[in-house]
């Protein structure tokens, strides 16, 4: 794959300041890559043999299907299925079975997608580390989602040096802490509203989506 389709500026994810920046940095990336497997990569024999290799998980290609390219999702799909049916239903039974499994559980997309991040994650330790001014970019987020604070917790030690870890947990603690506070006092406003003598209150209104905004810090926004 292409070095430069998973290079994205993290200065321009930064700006936007709303939701979870490392979810917004998945959807850019994951959006680069269904365009670029259903546009030059379709002239690439050796992205070719690897789309037909791994195949798609059922989130992707869901994701495939929703695009436009129709032509280009079915030339992709023909040849998947010309892979599968050689894999699977030529060789003997036994075999077979083995192959089935190896061949339906791999997804192309997804494995680019994780290789990607990962290097974006390195760029982002190796930026925040190095730049007071983007270091202030990511304290000013609106909040990190759970996954992703457990995800940067996680490798902070294998891309930091030791004196930078403790200023960045609490970095994290900061954007993940406040978001959970302020979800805890919303969900219970929400609840709020199915009390009859409290409902009346007009300061209940702006919690109505507090159950998506919970969702949407619990599991991610990268994941739908
Ligand atoms: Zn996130
Ligand atoms: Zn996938």
């Amino acid at each position: 794959m292409k070095q430069n389709l998973c290079t994205i500026p993290l200065s321009e994810v930064l700006e936007p300041k709303r939701g979870c920046p490392f979810c917004r940095m998945e959807r850019m990336l994951e959006e680069r890559l269904l365009e670029y497997i259903l546009g030059p990569a379709m002239m690439e024999p050796d992205i070719r043999i690897r789309t037909n290799q791994e195949g798609f998980c059922p989130r992707h290609l869901e994701k495939m299907l929703a695009r436009r390219n129709k032509l280009q999702t079915a030339l992709l799909l023909e040849t998947r299925l010309l892979e599968l049916e050689k894999r699977l239903f030529t060789p003997s039974l036994e075999k077979a079975g083995r192959a089935g499994g190896e061949a339906l559980e791999s997804c192309f997309l997804c494995r680019e997608l994780a290789e990607g991040v990962e290097r974006l994650l390195a760029t982002f330790f190796r930026q925040y580390d190095a730049s007071l001014e983007f270091k202030a970019l990511f304290r000013g987020q609106e909040y990190l989602c759970l996954p992703h604070y457990a995800r940067l917790a996680r490798t902070a030690a294998r891309f930091l040096p030791k004196k930078a870890q403790k200023g960045f947990h609490e970095d994290l603690n900061a954007l993940a802490g406040t978001r959970l506070r302020l979800l805890i006092k919303d969900v219970r406003r929400f609840t709020d509203r199915f009390d009859y003598q409290k409902r009346e209150n007009k300061e209940l209104s702006d919690a109505q989506d507090a159950l998506e905004r919970a969702f949407s810090f619990l599991a991610g926004e990268s994941v739908q």
